[in-house]
C-alpha cells in the first residue's frame, strides 16, 4: 500500500471530517485516520439541535452524511489508533498501535476529547456494570429503572432528558446549585415530571451489589450530610480530557493538554495543524468543530503551496 499523502487527519469527527470534505475538494491527497467508527461524539449523540440548516437530526444520521460527504471528495478513511507523530521537517511521520506507518506533508489533529471519569477505584471495573458515559448507548439497558445523570452541562442536561425514555427516574445531581447548561435544555429538564434534580451536591463513591452499580454515595457540599441513591445505572457527564498523549511533555500542548494553535490552527510545529475539541477554544460544539475543520484545511493548502515553491 502507498503510505504518502499530503494530508493525514486524526480523528473523524466532525472537525476532522470537515477538514476532509474541503482537503479533498482541493485536490490534496488525503487520508483520515480514526480508531473507532466515524462521527467521533456525533455517534454517541440522540438528537442534534443546533445544526444551523437542520432543525432536528440523529447524531448517527449527521455522522453518515459527513462521512459521505468526505468520502465523495476522495478522502480515505483508515482505521488506526494514533500513537505517536514524529515531525521529519518538510514531511511527518504518523504511526498508528499496529506499527503501521504513514508519511504524509501535513498532520491535522482532530482527536477531540474524552469523558472526565469520576476518579474512584472501581471507574473501570464498574464500566459496562451500570455506569456508562452514554446515555444514547446505553440508555435503554435501565428500561423502568432509576438511574443518575451526574453533571450540570449541557451533555448532562440533554442526556438526562433522553434517558427519561426509559428509565422510571432519572436523578439528575449537580455540584452547585445553578445549572450551566442553556436556558433551552434547562427548561426540558424542569418540564420533565421523571428527572427528580439534586443541588449542591458530590459523589462520594458507587454503591455496589454483585459487582454491577446499585447506587452511589453524594455528601451535601456546604453541610456534608451524606445522601444515598439507589439506582441501577450512572452517567457522569463531568467534563473532558483533550486527546493528545502523542504530544505528553512537548510545548504542542498546555498544562491540561489542550493544543495551543494561532487563529490559522497552525501549532508550533510547522504542518501540524488543530481543530475541534482537542484546542484551546471557548465553546466546544460540532458548529465550532466543523468551523476549525474548515479552517485547518484550507491553511493546510497554502502550506503546502508554499512547501512546493521552495
Ligand atoms: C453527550 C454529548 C452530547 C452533545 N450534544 C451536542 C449537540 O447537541 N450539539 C453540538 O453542537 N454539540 C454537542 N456535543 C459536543 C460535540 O459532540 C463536540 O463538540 C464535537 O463532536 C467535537 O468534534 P471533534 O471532531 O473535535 O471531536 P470528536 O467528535 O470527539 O471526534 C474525535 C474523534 O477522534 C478519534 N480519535 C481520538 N484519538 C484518536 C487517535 N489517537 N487515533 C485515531 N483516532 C482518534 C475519536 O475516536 C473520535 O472519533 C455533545 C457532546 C456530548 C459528549
Amino acid at each position: 500500500m502507498d503510505n504518502k499523502y499530503d494530508v493525514i487527519i486524526i480523528g473523524g469527527g466532525p472537525a476532522g471530517m470537515t477538514a476532509a470534505v474541503y482537503a479533498g475538494r482541493s485536490g490534496m491527497k488525503t487520508a483520515m485516520l480514526e480508531k473507532e467508527a466515524p462521527g467521533g461524539k456525533m455517534i454517541k449523540t440522540h438528537l442534534i439541535e443546533n445544526y444551523p440548516g437542520v432543525d432536528k437530526i440523529g447524531g448517527v444520521d449527521l455522522s453518515m452524511k459527513m462521512f459521505e460527504h468526505a468520502s465523495a471528495y476522495g478522502a480515505q478513511y483508515l482505521y488506526g489508533d494514533v500513537v505517536s507523530i514524529t515531525d521529519k521537517g518538510d514531511f511527518k511521520i504518523v504511526e498508528t498501535a499496529d506499527g503501521t506507518q504513514y508519511e504524509t506533508l501535513v498532520v491535522i489533529v482532530a482527536t477531540g476529547t474524552n469523558e472526565r471519569t469520576l476518579g474512584f477505584k472501581d471507574d473501570d471495573l464498574l464500566l459496562g456494570h451500570g455506569l456508562s458515559y452514554c446515555a444514547v448507548c446505553d440508555g435503554a439497558f435501565f428500561k423502568e429503572n432509576d438511574v443518575i445523570v451526574i453533571g450540570g452541562g449541557n451533555s448532562a442536561l440533554e442526556e438526562a432528558v433522553y434517558l427519561t425514555q426509559f428509565a422510571t427516574k432519572v436523578n439528575l445531581v449537580i455540584r452547585r446549585d445553578v445549572f450551566r447548561g442553556d436556558e433551552s435544555a434547562q427548561r426540558q429538564v424542569l418540564a420533565n415530571p421523571k428527572i427528580n434534580v439534586i443541588r449542591k451536591h458530590i459523589p462520594v463513591d458507587y454503591i455496589t451489589e454483585n459487582g454491577k452499580i446499585a447506587g452511589m454515595k453524594f455528601e451535601n457540599v456546604d453541610t456534608k450530610e451524606p445522601l444515598e441513591i439507589s439506582a441501577s445505572g450512572v452517567f457522569p457527564y463531568i467534563g473532558a480530557i483533550p486527546a493528545t498523549s502523542f504530544f505528553t511533555g512537548t510545548d504542542v500542548i498546555d498544562s491540561e493538554g489542550y493544543m495551543i494553535v494561532n487563529e490559522k490552527l497552525e501549532s508550533s510545529i510547522p504542518g501540524v495543524f488543530g481543530t475541534g475539541d482537542v484546542i484551546q477554544k471557548h465553546l466546544r460544539q460540532i458548529v465550532t468543530a466543523t468551523s476549525d475543520g474548515a479552517i485547518a484545511a484550507q491553511n493546510a493548502f497554502s502550506y503546502i503551496q508554499d512547501l512546493k515553491s521552495k
